[in-house]
């Protein structure tokens, strides 16, 4: 098998479905679920999205070692051409959602790519690693991933928690592989997801004597012991009154390990906190890729809501509302260079993949977590009252007080179905509880933007042309002043 369409993933995800649970209530089946199918159904739409006559020759690529077709998000780039068509993969499935699915299939697939083109970080599971690579692959299946523990006591390590297992660890090991105990947070489409990877994540560094928590795995969704205790959903029925929700509510849960069994071959890491500390530098080698293209995307989407919303009533020729709107749009101009430097100033590693430049990614992943934020708040303060003031439901229109709405929900040169119908949508980006999720998604799914931006734009980052410019004027001060004193 290879890349597959939108039928076999709802039909393998009815059949080995993840155990998870919406308040009490066990979700049986997934894909017809009122609450559940409808990101399942996104999903769906986007495999399928691969084979469209118009699309296929950059979201399918003839792999050299299978022969057959796969989806480009399997791509191991061997040219900045081949970096490129992987770039149109992200952007095509990332219009299809809007922006609105970040953790479509192709945000885990470049995530293990990274993984796979540093194999050998891995030492001895380096192998287990290229082989699940390759098997996610072969099956075009669609992960989740678990790297933060519970919040229960973020002052002490994993070791001192309340319980041994409060955190996820190992129990023990057998012949056959490991069995491991705990929860982890937080699998968004953990529950219509085929497996989730596992790997810790830590702000602080993890000591020697975390070991039994310092492990790396996968395992399917639906393996015995694990279940995932799903958030409240945001799933609305009416596609008309709740465009994105009714579509694309990334369902995210926690997910407890109950003595579940992991195989030696999928166990990429194994008591090993320094390999853990370390991992996070190939996670994210081709994820920045994918959320820039993606959050370029849902930002172009923000900014033309904000400025047809702002057309329809004339709020447009204010220049505060201007200014505001033309702020979005630098943040989009910004993502487009970063991907466009990526790209261009990608490098083949040992092995002859070309990993994109992660300079510009990296600072467009630590600023996003603050544009988003501020673009929706931008939403508020020019849309205001017109954010509240929607009729509940379309059904109006089929209500004695048509005609109220008619003339007092319209726009300046606009009818009111055509106004509310925008306003609707920018109401679920600004205001919902759809909207909420969205913001705290982008603050947060990469990590405490904190320590994100001391670890990466500070710490770790390249302060030799920073260093050399001060350097120059301190030895030019330096110079003119010995002339000077050598003149007097
Ligand atoms: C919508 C959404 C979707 C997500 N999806 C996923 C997913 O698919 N997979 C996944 O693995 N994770 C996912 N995450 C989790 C995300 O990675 C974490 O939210 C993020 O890493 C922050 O961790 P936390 O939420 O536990 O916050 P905490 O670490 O508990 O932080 C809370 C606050 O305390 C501060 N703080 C915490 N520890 C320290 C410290 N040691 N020193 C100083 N300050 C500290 C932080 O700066 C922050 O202000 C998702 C999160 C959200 C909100």
């Amino acid at each position: 098998m290879a890349a597959i369409k939108g039928k076999d993933y709802l039909s393998r995800l009815k059949n080995t479905p993840p155990e998870t649970w919406l308040g009490d209530e066990k979700i049986i089946d997934p894909t017809s679920h009122p609450l559940v199918a409808s990101p399942a159904k996104s999903i769906a739409k986007l495999y399928d999205l691969q084979w469209d006559d118009d699309k296929k020759d950059y979201m399918l690529y003839t792999d050299p070692i299978t022969g057959e077709l796969e989806g480009t998000q399997f791509l191991v780039p061997r040219s900045k051409e081949e970096l490129k068509k992987r770039g149109q993969m992200h952007l095509e499935w990332a219009k299809a959602s809007y922006g609105f699915m970040g953790r479509s299939t192709d945000f885990m697939s470049a995530q293990l790519l990274g993984w796979y083109s540093n194999a050998e970080f891995f030492g001895k599971f380096a192998d287990n690693v290229r082989e699940y690579f390759r098997y996610v692959q072969k099956n075009d299946l669609f992960l989740t991933h678990v790297l933060i523990n519970p919040q229960v006591d973020r002052s002490q390590p994993p070791s001192k928690q309340p319980d041994e297992f409060t955190y996820l660890g190992v129990v023990k090991e057998t012949e056959d592989g490991i069995i491991v105990r705990g929860a982890k947070m937080m699998a968004t489409a953990g529950p219509y997801a085929d497996e989730v990877l596992v790997f810790p994540f830590a702000n602080q560094k993890m000591d020697i004597e975390d070991y039994k928590y310092a492990i790396s795995f996968a395992v399917p969704m639906s393996a015995p012991g694990l279940r995932c205790i799903a958030r409240e959903s945001y799933v609305k029925e009416s596609q008309m009154d709740y465009p994105l929700a009714s579509q694309f509510d990334e369902l995210d849960g926690i997910l407890v390990f109950d003595d579940v069994f992991v195989p030696w071959n999928r166990v990429f890491i194994y008591q090993e906190p320094e390999k853990v500390n370390q991992v996070l530098n190939y996670t994210s080698l081709f994820t920045g890729h994918q959320s820039t293209i993606r959050l370029m995307t849902k930002l172009q989407f923000v900014a033309g809501l904000a400025m047809k919303a702002t057309e329809v009533i004339n709020t447009n020729v204010f220049p505060q509302v201007q200014d505001l709107m033309g702020e979005i749009t630098t943040y989009i101009e910004l993502c487009r260079a970063a991907i466009t430097a990526a790209e261009e100033g990608a490098k083949p590693n040992e092995q002859g993949i070309y990993i994109p430049d992660f300079r510009p990614l990296s600072a467009i992943r630590n600023s996003g977590n603050r544009w988003y934020p501020r673009s929706r708040e931008i939403l508020q303060i020019i849309l205001a009252g017109g954010l509240m003031y929607q009729p509940a439901s379309f059904s109006v229109f089929d209500s004695p007080i048509k005609e109220d709405i008619e003339k007092y929900f319209r726009g300046a040169d606009i009818s009111a179905k055509e106004k509310i119908q925008i306003y609707k949508i920018a109401n679920e980006l600004a205001v919902s509880s759809f909207g909420s999720r969205h913001e705290l998604y982008e603050r947060y799914y990469a990590g405490d933007p904190l320590f994100l931006r001391i670890n990466s734009q500070y710490k770790k980052y390249d302060k030799t042309e920073c260093y050399s410019l001060v350097d120059q004027l301190i030895n030019q001060i330096s110079t003119d002043t010995k002339v000077l004193a050598n003149k007097s």
